[in-house]
């Protein structure tokens, strides 16, 4: 579904990311994981167009969406749920639904998201009027991923969906990803809680200063020693 190539991104001229490859499957969770700093969030940025590519290419369903701007990527069907839960602190929860629809002009088929996000999300329907800034943090983490969902994509990108969570609330987010796919959707994550995305994803690699040292699959990393010495301190 998605193929990134030799993929560099950077700011300013000075790359952050210097040559990654990798590819997505359809129906896949892929875990991307790596440590502060490693680049995680600009290779999510540099996919769904908020950062030029500066050199390699970005295929995705057969179409070259690499420099596209962000908002013709998201209606191919890619949607990035940003670091930090951004959401519209002042909006209700159904408002901040509505602006993730909005490349869904059909009103009909709005009303079908809306059904199959407070399907997934049963916390979010019973809240649906409520300011999403006096939401929980974990369920305004849940918000900022329903309103990715809400643009109906085939691929979903989630940066660190767990950062500053409380573990209870982490397993939570990692159940609800689990969820996500069980709908269908295909989902890259990168993540800095290494051992919760393993267990999770069908694949993963891990990004060390812009660069991918290693791939497998979930249950293969979490066995690697490269990965269990830097990340799972065993
Ligand atoms: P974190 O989990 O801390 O966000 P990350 O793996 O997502 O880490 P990035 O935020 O992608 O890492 O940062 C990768 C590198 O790019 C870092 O060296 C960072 O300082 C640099 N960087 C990130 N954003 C910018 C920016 N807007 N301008 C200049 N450099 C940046």
């Amino acid at each position: 579904m998605l193929q990134v190539v030799d993929l560099k991104l950077g700011y300013k001229g000075i790359p952050a990311i210097q040559g990654v490859s990798f590819a997505v499957k359809a129906g896949e969770v892929v875990a991307i994981v790596g440590a502060n700093g490693a680049g995680k969030s600009t290779l999510i940025r540099g996919i769904s167009g908020l950062l030029p590519a500066m050199d390699g290419s970005i295929v995705f369903q057969g179409t070259t969406i690499s420099n596209w701007p962000a908002h013709r990527i998201v209606g191919q069907g890619i949607a990035h749920v940003p670091e930090g839960r951004l959401t519209f602190a002042r909006m209700t929860v159904e408002q901040n639904l509505a602006l993730g629809a909005f490349t869904v002009p059909n009103k009909a088929k709005q009303e079908k998201l809306y059904a199959e996000v407070y399907d997934m999300f049963p916390r979010l329907a019973e809240r649906r009027q409520q300011i999403a800034g006096t939401l929980s943090g974990g369920e305004q983490q849940m918000l900022a991923i329903a309103r990715g969902l809400m643009s109906d994509p085939r691929l979903i990108l989630l940066d660190e969906p767990s950062l500053g969570l409380a573990p209870k609330l982490v397993s939570q987010i990692f159940g609800l990803i689990a969820t996500i796919k069980q709908h269908g959707k295909t989902i890259l994550l990168v993540e800095q809680n290494v051992h919760e995305a393993l267990e999770l994803a069908d694949r993963a690699y891990v990004l060390q200063t812009g660069r991918m040292v290693t791939e497998g699959s979930g249950r293969e990393l979490l066995g690697s020693e490269l990965v269990r010495k830097a990340y799972l301190g065993i």
